[in-house]
Protein backbone atom coordinates (compact mmCIF):
# COMPACT_ATOMS: atom_id res chain seq x y z
CA UNK A 1 0.00 0.00 0.00
CA UNK A 2 1.35 3.20 -0.88
CA UNK A 3 -0.31 6.71 0.32
CA UNK A 4 0.04 9.96 -2.07
CA UNK A 5 -0.64 13.04 -0.19
CA UNK A 6 -0.54 16.02 -2.59
CA UNK A 7 -0.19 19.52 -1.14
CA UNK A 8 -2.32 21.83 -3.93
CA UNK A 9 -4.17 24.92 -4.44
CA UNK A 10 -6.48 23.06 -7.02
CA UNK A 11 -7.31 19.48 -5.18
CA UNK A 12 -10.25 18.70 -7.58
CA UNK A 13 -8.02 18.74 -10.53
CA UNK A 14 -5.83 16.27 -8.44
CA UNK A 15 -8.60 13.99 -7.44
CA UNK A 16 -10.78 14.10 -10.70
CA UNK A 17 -7.51 13.40 -12.82
CA UNK A 18 -6.47 10.66 -10.69
CA UNK A 19 -9.33 7.91 -9.71
CA UNK A 20 -10.28 7.08 -12.78
CA UNK A 21 -9.84 3.96 -14.78
CA UNK A 22 -6.58 1.73 -13.14
CA UNK A 23 -5.60 3.91 -10.75
CA UNK A 24 -9.10 4.70 -8.89
CA UNK A 25 -9.79 0.86 -9.13
CA UNK A 26 -6.25 0.63 -7.32
CA UNK A 27 -7.71 2.93 -4.92
CA UNK A 28 -10.51 0.50 -4.31
CA UNK A 29 -8.57 -2.32 -4.16
CA UNK A 30 -6.10 -0.66 -1.19
CA UNK A 31 -3.57 -0.64 -3.21
CA UNK A 32 -2.75 2.61 -3.34
CA UNK A 33 -4.53 6.10 -1.62
CA UNK A 34 -4.72 9.49 -3.12
CA UNK A 35 -5.64 12.44 -0.70
CA UNK A 36 -4.87 15.91 -2.05
CA UNK A 37 -4.61 19.02 0.57
CA UNK A 38 -5.99 22.25 -0.03
CA UNK A 39 -3.40 24.61 1.26
CA UNK A 40 -5.46 27.27 1.11
CA UNK A 41 -7.66 25.98 3.72
CA UNK A 42 -4.38 26.47 6.00
CA UNK A 43 -3.54 30.14 5.36
CA UNK A 44 -3.90 32.60 8.60
CA UNK A 45 -4.74 35.28 6.02
CA UNK A 46 -8.44 36.47 6.99
CA UNK A 47 -9.28 37.26 3.25
CA UNK A 48 -7.85 33.39 2.46
CA UNK A 49 -4.82 34.79 0.47
CA UNK A 50 -1.91 32.37 -0.15
CA UNK A 51 0.51 34.25 -2.58
CA UNK A 52 1.69 37.35 -2.30
CA UNK A 53 4.24 40.14 -4.31
CA UNK A 54 8.24 38.71 -4.40
CA UNK A 55 10.43 40.62 -2.43
CA UNK A 56 13.05 42.48 -4.83
CA UNK A 57 10.27 43.25 -7.50
CA UNK A 58 9.79 41.33 -10.45
CA UNK A 59 6.74 39.71 -12.34
CA UNK A 60 3.86 37.54 -10.40
CA UNK A 61 2.85 36.49 -7.37
CA UNK A 62 4.63 33.64 -5.15
CA UNK A 63 3.25 31.13 -2.81
CA UNK A 64 3.76 32.11 0.92
CA UNK A 65 6.14 30.28 3.16
CA UNK A 66 2.86 29.93 5.88
CA UNK A 67 0.59 28.30 4.42
CA UNK A 68 2.31 25.81 2.50
CA UNK A 69 4.24 24.56 5.59
CA UNK A 70 0.96 24.32 7.85
CA UNK A 71 -0.59 22.00 4.89
CA UNK A 72 2.90 19.85 5.32
CA UNK A 73 2.34 19.96 9.14
CA UNK A 74 -1.48 18.05 8.64
CA UNK A 75 -0.17 15.24 6.47
CA UNK A 76 3.34 15.17 8.19
CA UNK A 77 1.87 14.72 12.02
CA UNK A 78 -0.30 11.78 11.38
CA UNK A 79 2.50 9.95 8.94
CA UNK A 80 4.95 7.75 11.14
CA UNK A 81 8.87 8.47 9.98
CA UNK A 82 9.97 10.84 7.64
CA UNK A 83 8.13 10.55 4.46
CA UNK A 84 10.19 11.93 1.14
CA UNK A 85 8.31 15.25 -0.13
CA UNK A 86 8.38 16.05 -3.53
CA UNK A 87 8.87 19.54 -4.78
CA UNK A 88 7.71 19.48 -8.49
CA UNK A 89 9.94 22.15 -9.91
CA UNK A 90 11.17 22.83 -13.27
CA UNK A 91 14.35 23.24 -12.01
CA UNK A 92 14.41 19.07 -10.57
CA UNK A 93 15.61 16.15 -11.60
CA UNK A 94 14.02 14.89 -14.39
CA UNK A 95 11.74 11.87 -13.82
CA UNK A 96 12.27 8.69 -15.40
CA UNK A 97 11.31 5.05 -14.71
CA UNK A 98 14.30 3.89 -12.59
CA UNK A 99 12.98 6.97 -10.77
CA UNK A 100 9.71 5.98 -10.46
CA UNK A 101 10.42 2.69 -9.89
CA UNK A 102 12.75 3.84 -6.64
CA UNK A 103 9.51 5.91 -5.11
CA UNK A 104 7.04 3.05 -5.84
CA UNK A 105 8.90 1.28 -2.52
CA UNK A 106 8.33 4.33 -0.17
CA UNK A 107 5.34 3.87 1.99
CA UNK A 108 4.37 7.17 1.62
CA UNK A 109 4.72 10.08 -0.66
CA UNK A 110 3.70 13.73 -0.22
CA UNK A 111 3.71 15.72 -3.34
CA UNK A 112 3.80 19.98 -3.37
CA UNK A 113 2.69 21.26 -6.40
CA UNK A 114 3.56 25.19 -7.15
CA UNK A 115 1.69 27.46 -8.81
CA UNK A 116 2.20 31.11 -9.72
CA UNK A 117 6.18 32.42 -9.35
CA UNK A 118 6.41 29.42 -7.41
CA UNK A 119 7.26 28.96 -3.89
CA UNK A 120 8.91 30.79 -0.82
CA UNK A 121 12.14 29.29 -0.85
CA UNK A 122 12.36 29.30 2.59
CA UNK A 123 9.77 26.69 3.43
CA UNK A 124 11.34 24.71 0.39
CA UNK A 125 14.34 24.65 2.40
CA UNK A 126 12.72 23.50 5.47
CA UNK A 127 10.00 20.41 4.04
CA UNK A 128 11.32 19.26 0.84
CA UNK A 129 13.67 15.90 0.05
CA UNK A 130 13.36 15.91 -3.82
CA UNK A 131 13.20 18.19 -6.57
CA UNK A 132 11.53 16.63 -9.32
CA UNK A 133 10.70 18.06 -12.96
CA UNK A 134 8.86 16.35 -15.93
CA UNK A 135 11.13 17.99 -18.61
CA UNK A 136 12.84 21.37 -20.08
CA UNK A 137 9.29 23.30 -20.40
CA UNK A 138 7.08 25.71 -17.52
CA UNK A 139 3.64 24.28 -17.27
CA UNK A 140 1.30 26.50 -15.10
CA UNK A 141 0.99 24.86 -11.64
CA UNK A 142 2.45 21.50 -10.23
CA UNK A 143 -0.93 19.20 -10.56
CA UNK A 144 0.07 18.04 -13.53
CA UNK A 145 3.66 16.85 -12.80
CA UNK A 146 2.69 15.57 -9.98
CA UNK A 147 0.30 13.90 -11.13
CA UNK A 148 2.60 12.48 -14.17
CA UNK A 149 4.74 11.34 -11.47
CA UNK A 150 2.05 9.70 -9.14
CA UNK A 151 0.65 7.37 -12.26
CA UNK A 152 3.54 6.18 -13.27
CA UNK A 153 4.83 5.55 -9.55
CA UNK A 154 1.38 3.86 -8.88
CA UNK A 155 1.30 1.44 -11.55
CA UNK A 156 4.70 -0.20 -10.33
CA UNK A 157 3.07 -0.57 -6.77
CA UNK A 158 2.15 -4.55 -6.57
CA UNK A 159 -1.58 -5.36 -7.16
CA UNK A 160 -1.98 -1.97 -9.79
CA UNK A 161 -1.55 -3.67 -12.69
CA UNK A 162 -3.75 -6.81 -13.28
CA UNK A 163 -0.95 -9.48 -14.24
CA UNK A 164 2.56 -8.77 -12.89
CA UNK A 165 3.76 -9.03 -16.54
CA UNK A 166 2.13 -5.81 -17.93
CA UNK A 167 5.13 -3.44 -16.23
CA UNK A 168 8.36 -5.70 -16.79
CA UNK A 169 7.48 -6.24 -20.78
CA UNK A 170 6.78 -2.19 -21.22
CA UNK A 171 8.72 0.54 -22.53
CA UNK A 172 11.81 1.46 -20.35
CA UNK A 173 12.14 -2.01 -18.47
CA UNK A 174 15.71 -2.94 -19.15
CA UNK A 175 16.09 -0.05 -21.21
CA UNK A 176 14.58 -1.40 -24.44
CA UNK A 177 11.23 0.10 -26.06
CA UNK A 178 8.42 -2.33 -26.24
CA UNK A 179 7.56 -4.57 -29.22
CA UNK A 180 4.69 -3.62 -31.55
CA UNK A 181 1.25 -5.40 -31.14
CA UNK A 182 -1.68 -6.06 -32.86
CA UNK A 183 -5.20 -6.91 -31.78
CA UNK A 184 -7.99 -8.14 -34.03
CA UNK A 185 -8.41 -8.45 -37.33
CA UNK A 186 -5.75 -10.20 -39.20
CA UNK A 187 -5.84 -7.75 -41.91
CA UNK A 188 -6.59 -3.98 -41.64
CA UNK A 189 -6.39 -2.24 -44.89
CA UNK A 190 -4.26 -4.74 -46.44
CA UNK A 191 -1.66 -5.25 -44.16
CA UNK A 192 -1.37 -8.17 -42.22
CA UNK A 193 -0.75 -8.87 -38.61
CA UNK A 194 2.99 -10.57 -38.64
CA UNK A 195 2.87 -14.06 -39.01
CA UNK A 196 4.94 -15.20 -36.41
CA UNK A 197 2.16 -13.94 -34.26
CA UNK A 198 -0.15 -16.12 -35.20
CA UNK A 199 1.90 -19.59 -35.31
CA UNK A 200 1.22 -20.45 -31.54
CA UNK A 201 5.18 -20.70 -31.29
CA UNK A 202 5.61 -19.06 -27.88
CA UNK A 203 9.15 -19.34 -27.61
CA UNK A 204 9.69 -17.61 -31.37
CA UNK A 205 7.35 -15.28 -30.44
CA UNK A 206 9.27 -13.89 -27.77
CA UNK A 207 12.62 -14.37 -29.75
CA UNK A 208 10.63 -11.59 -32.85
CA UNK A 209 9.31 -9.34 -29.86
CA UNK A 210 12.83 -9.54 -28.30
CA UNK A 211 14.56 -8.26 -32.27
CA UNK A 212 11.78 -6.31 -32.53
CA UNK A 213 12.35 -4.24 -29.24
CA UNK A 214 16.02 -3.81 -30.05
CA UNK A 215 15.89 -2.58 -33.55
CA UNK A 216 12.90 -0.81 -32.43
CA UNK A 217 15.21 0.75 -29.75
CA UNK A 218 18.03 1.23 -31.46
CA UNK A 219 16.43 3.72 -34.17
CA UNK A 220 14.28 5.45 -31.92
CA UNK A 221 16.12 6.11 -29.09
CA UNK A 222 19.58 5.55 -30.02
CA UNK A 223 20.83 6.72 -26.61
CA UNK A 224 18.56 3.91 -24.96
CA UNK A 225 19.99 1.40 -26.97
CA UNK A 226 23.66 2.31 -26.49
CA UNK A 227 22.50 1.46 -22.51
CA UNK A 228 21.12 -1.94 -23.49
CA UNK A 229 23.78 -2.65 -25.57
CA UNK A 230 26.86 -2.05 -22.94
CA UNK A 231 24.53 -4.52 -20.53
CA UNK A 232 24.54 -7.06 -22.86
CA UNK A 233 27.90 -6.46 -25.11
CA UNK A 234 28.27 -10.67 -25.04
CA UNK A 235 24.91 -11.39 -26.22
CA UNK A 236 24.96 -8.80 -29.22
CA UNK A 237 28.91 -8.97 -30.62
CA UNK A 238 27.70 -13.04 -30.63
CA UNK A 239 24.49 -12.20 -32.53
CA UNK A 240 22.59 -14.20 -30.04
CA UNK A 241 19.22 -11.85 -29.72
CA UNK A 242 17.59 -13.39 -26.85
CA UNK A 243 19.70 -14.78 -23.85
CA UNK A 244 18.52 -13.53 -21.03
CA UNK A 245 17.44 -10.07 -21.45
CA UNK A 246 14.23 -10.46 -19.97
CA UNK A 247 15.54 -11.63 -17.00
CA UNK A 248 17.88 -8.51 -16.12
CA UNK A 249 16.58 -5.54 -13.98
N1 LIG B 1 9.27 30.52 -11.71
C1 LIG B 1 9.52 29.11 -11.79
C2 LIG B 1 10.86 28.88 -12.50
O1 LIG B 1 11.20 29.66 -13.39
O2 LIG B 1 11.52 27.87 -12.19
C3 LIG B 1 8.41 28.40 -12.57
C4 LIG B 1 7.12 28.45 -11.86
S1 LIG B 1 5.86 27.58 -12.70
C5 LIG B 1 5.08 28.85 -13.60
C6 LIG B 1 4.69 27.22 -11.45
C7 LIG B 1 4.79 25.84 -10.84
O3 LIG B 1 4.51 24.87 -11.82
C8 LIG B 1 6.13 25.46 -10.28
O4 LIG B 1 6.29 25.95 -8.96
C9 LIG B 1 6.09 23.95 -10.32
O5 LIG B 1 5.47 23.39 -9.18
C10 LIG B 1 5.21 23.68 -11.53
N2 LIG B 1 5.96 23.30 -12.77
C11 LIG B 1 6.06 24.03 -13.89
N3 LIG B 1 6.77 23.41 -14.82
C12 LIG B 1 7.14 22.22 -14.30
C13 LIG B 1 7.91 21.12 -14.79
N4 LIG B 1 8.44 21.11 -15.99
N5 LIG B 1 8.07 20.06 -13.96
C14 LIG B 1 7.56 20.06 -12.71
N6 LIG B 1 6.83 21.07 -12.20
C15 LIG B 1 6.61 22.15 -12.97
Amino acid sequence: MLGFHVLTLFPEMVMQGLHTSILGRAVGKQCISIEAVNIRDYTTDKHGKVDDYTYGGGAGMLMQAQPVYDAYLSVARKLEGNPRVIYVTPQGKTFHQEMAKELAKEEELIFLCGHYEGVDERVLEEIVTDYVSIGDYVLTGGELPAMVMIDAIARLVPGVLHNDESATTESFHNDLLEYPQYSRPEVWRDKRVPEILLSGNHAKVDEWRLEQSIERTKRLRPDLYEKWAGRNVTGVSKGVKHQGVKQQN
